[in-house]
């Protein structure tokens, strides 16, 4: 039995504390192709010299290179029980590209587990970040928020809202996502395998949910 499992949601859903929770528990990689550029523009390889140019511009690395990356991945020993995507398929051309080398695996998606959260609540947990001006503290005004307002608790220093923080830009990348996104939702919908969850939730509940779902797929 395999767990071939694709993650999709919104900046600020909550995927990456669930891609966590879900790699604990099912022993399966979590493959982030956000995590591997970043990593081989770290290490300076060929595919990092490839990516940055466009990473660093805020556009999609184009789709050969993602495809090959994650072909690659995907024929390592430790995908053979599973695997948990986050970031990848981005278009609707990788989503095909990624049934194309299951299909050459014998296999195909089990879900695509999509953490829906309400835009109202996604601009809240974005944009409610806040920085000390001295040490560099991070708080949230929500999940974290510091004893006395606009103050830091270890240094007393004034806090701030980073530029890329605030409301517009939020909004905007939010927009960006959604448009993104929608394609791939109704790709995956139509192939009957997309599973929406309640993201609107704590943390513990919605990932009861998607251990019950994932845990179907053992009957
Ligand atoms: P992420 O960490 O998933 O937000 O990805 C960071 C950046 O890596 C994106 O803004 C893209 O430039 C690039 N990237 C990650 N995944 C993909 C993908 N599936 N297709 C194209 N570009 C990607």
């Amino acid at each position: 039995m395999t767990v071939d499992l694709v993650l999709m949601g919104l900046p600020g859903a909550g995927k990456g504390t669930q891609a966590a929770m879900i790699v604990e528990k099912y022993g399966i990689p979590h493959i982030s192709t956000g995590d591997m550029f970043r990593a081989a523009i770290k290490e300076g390889t060929e595919l990092g010299k490839k990516a940055k140019k466009f990473m660093d511009e805020g556009q999609l690395v184009p789709d050969e290179v993602t495809i090959g990356i994650v072909r690659e991945r995907l024929a390592k020993e430790d995908c053979k029980k599973g695997f948990l995507l986050d970031g990848f398929p981005r278009t609707v051309p990788q989503a095909e590209a990624l049934d194309n080398i299951l299909n050459e695996m014998n296999r195909s998606i089990d879900y695509v587990i999509h953490i829906d959260v309400d835009r109202e609540i996604l601009m809240e947990r974005l944009t409610g970040r806040r920085i000390c001006r001295d040490c560099g503290a991070t708080y949230h005004l929500v999940f974290n928020p510091p004893k006395q307002p606009n103050v830091c608790d270890k240094c007393n220093g004034e806090l701030y809202q980073r530029d890329d923080d605030n409301e517009e830009t939020v909004a905007n990348r939010l927009e960006v996502n959604i448009n993104q996104q929608q394609p791939l939702l109704d790709y995956y919908r139509n192939k009957g395998v997309l599973k929406t969850i309640d993201g609107n939730r704590k943390i513990e509940e919605v990932f009861q949910e998607v251990d019950t779902l994932i845990g179907s797929l053992d009957e």
